[in-house]
């Protein structure tokens, strides 16, 4: 079982992962955007950190939920909306039990997921968080390492594509050939999951 003490960890473990990686997730953002999408991150998942430290939500639905409206509060970007609204969705989902299964948890990701893609419009393939987050939410139900390996080939997988949302798309053909940073960022998401787990 998941309590609320594991979705805690699992999003302080995903904000020293997107820290580590800022620099990385910024570069990648340079080609095909404007460079601020690991700052962006960086702000907005310190002040989840912040936040879930002041305010110890009971519930790992309130947890999330917390967690989402931070993100849209503190992201200037595309992103932000994006990633608050997975995060808020999925913890709308889990509405307030103490501690949810593994099924109940692939369930809420699913409808989180399911959120950003009728808010964004994006769709597998459009070379989008959503080409990481798709494949992860698939994989679940096999384990958080299998969802973590889907979430990495799926960012990976986005390179020859052409950008058909955000930012990127504006480039057209000039889009390709380039790792999407929003999918590189769903799959740090996704592997602190698997990293929360271990321990
Ligand atoms: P901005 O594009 O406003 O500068 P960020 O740089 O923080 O915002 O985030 C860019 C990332 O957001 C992209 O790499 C992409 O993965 C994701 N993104 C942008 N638009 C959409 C969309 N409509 N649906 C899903 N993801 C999107
Ligand atoms: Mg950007």
């Amino acid at each position: 079982m998941l309590d609320a003490d594991f979705f805690r960890r699992w999003m302080t473990a995903t904000a020293a992962s997107v820290d580590r990686e800022a620099d990385r997730l910024t570069a990648l953002d340079s080609p095909i955007g404007d460079a601020d999408h690991g700052s962006n991150l960086r702000r907005g998942f310190t002040a989840v950190t912040a936040a879930l430290e002041k305010e110890s939500p009971p519930t790992p639905g309130a947890v999330l939920t917390l967690a989402g409206r931070q993100l849209i509060s503190t992201v200037g970007g595309a992103s932000g909306p994006l990633y608050g609204t997975l995060l808020r969705r999925t913890g709308k989902a889990l509405g307030d039990a103490a501690e949810v299964d593994e099924q109940q948890f692939a369930e809420a990701l699913r409808a989180g997921v399911d959120a950003v893609m009728q808010l964004g419009g994006a769709a597998p393939g459009d070379k989008t968080m959503i080409d990481a987050l798709a494949p992860a939410v698939d994989r679940l139900a096999d384990g958080f390492g299998a969802a973590r390996s889907a979430a990495e080939q799926g960012a990976e997988a986005t390179t020859p594509l052409q950008a058909r949302k955000g930012r990127a798309s504006y480039l057209g053909e000039r889009s390709i050939g380039h790792q999407d940073p929003g999918a590189t960022s769903a799959a740090l998401l996704i592997a602190a999951l698997a990293e929360t787990e271990g321990k």
